[in-house]
């Protein structure tokens, strides 16, 4: 009751490479040093101080007050303060995580090996810590918004979409959370929200869906001016199901053919949406002859229903097509949300934890030998990260004191 009466509290945590804790320790005996190095360091990773609304960050930071943080053995922590519009910023020295008393380097280990497949179980004990801990600590992950985290990378936001529900089966009642069709349809949401308080014009121009009435309605509800486009590959994938009772070769041969004819339509560079209305029409027509009536009728009645959205996908050839990259990362969720299976705890939910797990998916780098080697997701698609070190990323990006500062301009 309490914990809903009280109001939203600004988090302005400053995560600060202090290189060892000796000179950390060294910088808190002199307060000038101290904000000296803090505003280095911020200029060093290209960001901005995140103050009130109405100040333009001209003016000074002085030493707020400090306290002394009992259960990390008495570190103590400095708050610094912006003397224009007061607002306070915590400092935290790399080697501490907010509200935990893990240590970064434990954490690391873990969470690089929950990204790399391990279970909550088994990478628990590469730390030595509880599975629960560190369910905890990607869920705490999880509360900094994927839009916010990568607005600070200098990544635009997304023109187009993917949209897809996961009907998983490995959650049963038992488990204490919404089901996954809940929590996406909650994500779409979010994501709006946050696009809109970083940049008030966001439109998106259009969402690659499954064609399941919820997630249209959802992005027809979110989004008016999209253009909802269906999935090709779901597409293709769903023909053997209209052609029941056929021998497996007749049907693998029949979606072979569908498959060449979407491929030779996104090929065209013009007219794309007449060609496919007719080789849809001569393909349910190819049907009838081959296999009977029975099977062109129920295919042509899928076409009717299925193509605006098919069009959709063709009429602007920015739009995405498949939605493959979605299905991968719809299993690689499944299996994660199975681990998660039975956790549950006041500030734990699928969305943070799923959250959480997108934030390492996007930050921690390509291994050597793959295509992108050492690169993160971000930086392959075009966006900044503030230091080399993945981890020291994470609790930089997820820190609510930065704001992303574009780059001056080169002369
Ligand atoms: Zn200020």
């Amino acid at each position: 009751m309490a914990q809903a009466a009280k109001a939203p509290r600004h988090n302005r945590t400053l995560t600060v490479d202090c290189h060892d804790e000796a000179t950390y320790s060294q910088l808190l005996g002199d307060t000038k040093a101290f904000i000296e190095f803090v505003l280095a360091f911020i200029l060093s990773i290209g960001f901005q101080l995140t103050h009130k609304s109405t100040c333009d960050g001209g003016g000074g930071l002085t030493r707020h007050s400090h306290y002394a943080r009992i259960r990390l053995g008495g570190l103590i922590i400095w708050r610094i303060q912006c003397t224009r519009c007061k607002a306070v910023f915590t400092v935290l020295p790399h080697f501490v995580l907010r509200y935990r008393t893990m240590r970064p380097d434990v954490a690391r280990n873990a969470l690089l090996a929950t990204h790399g497949g391990l279970s909550l179980e088994l990478c628990a004990v590469i730390g030595n810590i509880s599975s629960m801990a560190l369910y905890r600590l990607i869920c705490a992950l999880g509360q900094r918004s994927l839009v916010s985290v990568l607005t600070r990378c200098g990544l635009p936001l997304p023109a187009y979409l993917l949209a897809d529900e996961k009907h998983s089966t490995c959650l049963t009642d038992k488990v204490y959370l919404p089901t996954i069709a809940v929590a996406f349809t909650e994500s779409y949401g979010e994501f709006q929200r946050a696009a809109l308080a970083h940049e008030p014009s966001y439109q998106v121009e259009g969402a690659l869906i499954d064609g399941f009435d919820s997630t249209t309605k959802s992005m027809r509800t979110l989004f008016p001016g999209a253009r909802l486009g269906y999935c090709l590959r779901h597409a293709l994938n769903k023909l053997p199901d209209k052609l029941v009772g056929l021998a497996a070769p007749v049907r693998q041969g029949l979606r072979s053919k569908f498959h060449a004819l979407l491929h030779r339509c996104r090929q065209r560079t013009s007219l794309r949406v007449v060609s496919l209305g007719q080789r849809l029409r001569r393909f349910a027509d190819h049907i009838t002859a081959t296999v009977g009536e029975e099977h062109g009728e129920r295919v042509r009645n899928w076409f009717k229903d299925k193509k605006t959205g098919w069009y959709a996908v063709l009429e602007d050839p920015q739009m995405p097509a498949m939605s493959t990259v979605l299905d991968q990362a719809h299993n690689a969720i499944d299996r994660k949300l199975f681990a998660m299976k039975g956790f549950h705890h006041p500030d734990g939910s699928q969305a943070a934890f799923l959250t959480g797990l997108a934030h390492l998916y996007n930050l921690i780098p390509y291994q050597r030998r793959a295509k992108n080697a050492g690169l993160c997701g971000v930086e392959v698609e075009g966006g900044r990260v503030p230091t080399s070190d993945w981890m020291l990323n994470l609790q930089i990006l997820i820190s609510g004191g930065y704001q992303y500062a574009p780059e001056p301009p080169h002369h």
